[in-house]
Formats: C-alpha cells, structure tokens, sequence
C-alpha cells in the first residue's frame, strides 16, 4: 500500500532549552528530523511534507542534506494550521492514499509501527494511532494539597504518526468549529464520527520536550533495540494426497503431508519460532492437537496468532528464515510464492522473508521419502 507523510516541525520547541529549535539539534550526530524523516522514506513513503515556521529554510536544508523524495511547505501560527498546509501540499496525490501525520519531536520511528497503522487502515479504519497503556497510577490534584485516585483503566497515551486516508483528514479538518484547536489529529476524525483504532505503541518513540529527554535520547540512540530469537522444527509424513500445503502455497503433488491440521510443515516450523523467541511455548500449547476445532485447518492462522502475540507484547519480527527438507517435490519454483505467501501473512516487507530448500541427499527419512522436515528461525526485536 502506498502512503504519503506529513511531518509537523514548524514549532520553536523552546522548553527544551537554549539554543535553537528541538527538530534541529543533533541527536547521536543526528538531527532529530532526520530521524523520522530516513525512517518513512525508508518505508517507501511517496511524498514527504516537512511543514516548518518562515526562516528556518536552510535548518532545514541542513538537516536533510543528500536525501531525496521530501518537499516543505510553511506552517501556520498553530499546529492545527500547519498540518492542514502539509495536507494542502499533497492535494496532488489519491484521496483514498493514507497519510501519516508525524511530529518532528518523536525521531525514533520503526518501521513495525508503520506497517501496523498502514494494516488497520487497510482492515477499515478510518484512523489509526500508537498509542501506549497507562502503567503508572494516576492521580488528580495540586501539589501540596490533596489528592484523589484516578482509573487508568482503558487508558491509552497516545503518539504519533497518525495514519488516514488523506481524504478523511481534509474532511475532518473542514468540519471542526473554528477558534477550537485539536489536541491531535485522531481527535479530528473521531468528532467526525470515524472509527479511530490503536495500534501498540513504541517506548522509543517518546517525544522530546525538555532538556532531560535528550540525554535520555542519547541513550536510546547508542543502544539497540534488544532482540530474541527463536527457533522452530517440525516434520509430518507423507501419504497419499493430490497437492500439499508449504509456507501457506498449496502445491500440486503426487503426495501429501498428513496431520491433524493441513500439516503445513513449514508454518508450524515458523510458528514455533516465532513463539520461541517470545517465550510462549510451543504451537500445541496454543492449538492442541486433541482439539477437534483445529482438524483440517489452515495453518495461516497458528502463524497470525504467533505474531499478534509478538505485537503484543510490543514487540516487531525482525526478519524470519524457513528450510524446507525434502526430496520432493522441488521447492524451487515455488519458492517466490511461498515468500510473498509469509511476507503477507507476517505484514512484513519481502526482504525479511527467507524461504530455502535442501535434500539430505537420500540419506534419512526426508532422503527415503518417508516425510518432509522443516526448520525455521525467527529474530524478534522487544
Ligand atoms: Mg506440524
């Protein structure tokens, strides 16, 4: 799916100290646009509109020397205003194409939270943001008197980008009372009686606002993000059949692989791998063989619940390896399909997907034709 990108860095950012504005101090030898910026271009963002106040034309031209696909517009006195003017700059593109609205201030986008905002627009929502669960008790008052106790239940902290259809945002804007400013661009559409979902935040994608956040954003920069990883085995024996099922592509066979469910070898590899990098044992534990319910089934479903488990714990799949063990039938022309096959399911860009094959060169029970082995590794960051 194709997106466009609006990112708001017209403010003066004065709480976080002397100096000049947040956006263009370095961070790790970086200016904090830069950031974001590399980010959703990266992506494959189509257009890119850095919204910015009047003279900060060579900040910004300096912040994003030798990068390409990115244009500017000026902003207007309030936020609200200059989000409309990135969305003005882009009136060329498909109403139906998403934007995602993004403030400088917040430079350590991941790509996992792109791919999930762009996922629920496409599912149907009108609007989709990060936002992350309220831990910390909350309590209402003023300092030096008293207090009372607040729920946090069901509340969210909310980040950006935000994601719509350009078409929704423009609506949305066009139909809020003047003289009212937004909190957020999410606020806009859920007025407007759009459905607005959460996708999982991203603790590294905290917004730098006072002087203290930067020191913290030093940190985060140096450090990477911890990964696990995983791995997973399976093997199923064949039998008689017409077609059999690899990484989610039916192909024609004079075999095929029996099991409880459509004995996809290569899914349920990958499944364990995934749930071996999280800690959430093993795909019995979650689809139990004894369960009449999974007789037959597709084994899509055993990978997407692995990786919602991933995602929910906050966590995004790195990149995912399969290998195929087998005499027949040859993997190789089907190889590409069962790529795309898993990229689709994982909501991942090709370049992360591997799928290999090998023959034990007739020795064993995959080299004597009695069965076909799997093995999968999954690299999950956390
Ligand atoms: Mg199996």
């Amino acid at each position: 799916m194709t997106f466009c990108a609006v990112i708001v860095a017209a403010g003066s950012g004065t709480r976080a100290g002397p100096g000049s504005a947040k956006q263009w101090r370095a961070v790790a030898g970086k200016p904090v646009l830069r950031w974001s910026v590399e980010t959703l271009l990266t992506a494959g963002a189509k257009a890119l509109v850095v919204v910015i106040s009047p003279g900060a034309e060579a900040d910004l031209a300096a912040a994003l020397a030798g990068l390409d696909g990115w244009s500017f517009v000026l902003g207007g006195a309030t936020r609200a205003a200059s989000v409309q003017a990135g969305l003005e700059a882009l009136a060329d593109r498909p109403g139906d194409e998403p934007v995602l609205v993004h403030d400088a201030a917040r430079p350590f986008l991941g790509s996992a939270t792109i791919a999930a905002l762009l996922a629920a627009l496409d599912a149907g929502a009108d609007g989709a943001l990060p936002a992350l669960a309220v831990t910390d008790t909350l309590k209402r008052g003023v300092p030096g008197q008293g207090v009372t106790t607040t729920t946090r239940d069901g509340l969210w902290r909310a980040q950006t980008p935000q994601a719509f259809r350009r078409s929704t945002l423009v609506a949305a804007y066009a139909a809020w009372p003047a003289g009212d400013e937004p909190t957020d661009d999410a606020q806009l559409v859920e007025r407007a009686g759009g459905e607005v979902v959460l996708v999982p935040g991203d603790p590294r994608l905290l917004k730098l606002t006072y002087p203290e956040d930067f020191a913290m954003a030093e940190r985060l920069a140096g450090a990477p993000r911890p990964t696990r990883m995983g791995q997973g085995f399976d093997a199923h024996r064949w039998g008689p059949g017409q077609s059999v099922w690899l990484c989610g592509v039916e192909i024609v066979h004079d075999q095929t692989l029996i099991g409880h469910s459509d004995a996809d070898a290569g899914l349920h590899a990958l499944t364990d791998a995934l749930l071996g990098a999280i800690g959430e044992g093993d795909i019995g534990d979650h689809f139990p063989p004894t369960d009449p319910q999974w007789k037959g089934a597709s084994s899509d479903r055993f990978l997407i619940h692995a990786a919602d488990l991933v995602r929910a714990k906050g966590g995004s799949i790195v990149n995912v390896d399969v290998t195929l063990i087998c005499e027949r039938p040859k993997i190789k022309p089907h190889r590409a399909a069962m790529r795309e096959r898993l990229a689709q399911l994982l909501d991942l860009p090709l370049d992360r997907v591997s799928v290999k094959a090998t023959t034990t060169e007739g020795m064993g029970f995959t080299g004597r034709g009695e069965g076909l082995a799997a093995q999968a590794i999954a690299v999950v960051e956390v």
